[in-house]
């Protein structure tokens, strides 16, 4: 798997995030971590931040527990983002 490669955040509905713009994430990259499979780039400071022509990858995941995690990054085609356990939580994630 090369950088190119990493698979897209399709969708993200958490509303108060700072990189949502009409429910998309336009970070550069996410990092999804916790104990929850929380987004750990989720940022609520108001104002529009990010790339605005670019959706977010999933640059890294901790979640080692999950069956698409694959040495710490994630081979899922794509993922969904939104509120779960916590305000912004990788809703893609599959318990081993
Ligand atoms: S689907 Fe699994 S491996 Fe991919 S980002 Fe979500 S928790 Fe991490």
């Amino acid at each position: 798997m090369t950088v190119i490669d990493l698979p897209e955040v399709h969708t993200c509905s958490v509303e108060g995030c700072s990189y949502n713009s009409d429910a998309a994430c336009h970070a550069g990259a996410i990092t999804v971590s916790g104990a929850q499979a929380s987004c750990g780039t989720f940022i609520d400071i108001g104002g529009q931040g990010g790339l605005s022509k670019t959706l977010a990858k999933v640059g890294a995941c901790h979640r080692i527990d999950c069956a698409h995690n694959d040495n710490l990054e994630c081979s899922a085609s794509s993922i969904t983002v939104g509120p779960g356990a916590d305000a912004a939580d990788c809703l893609t994630y599959v318990p081993v």
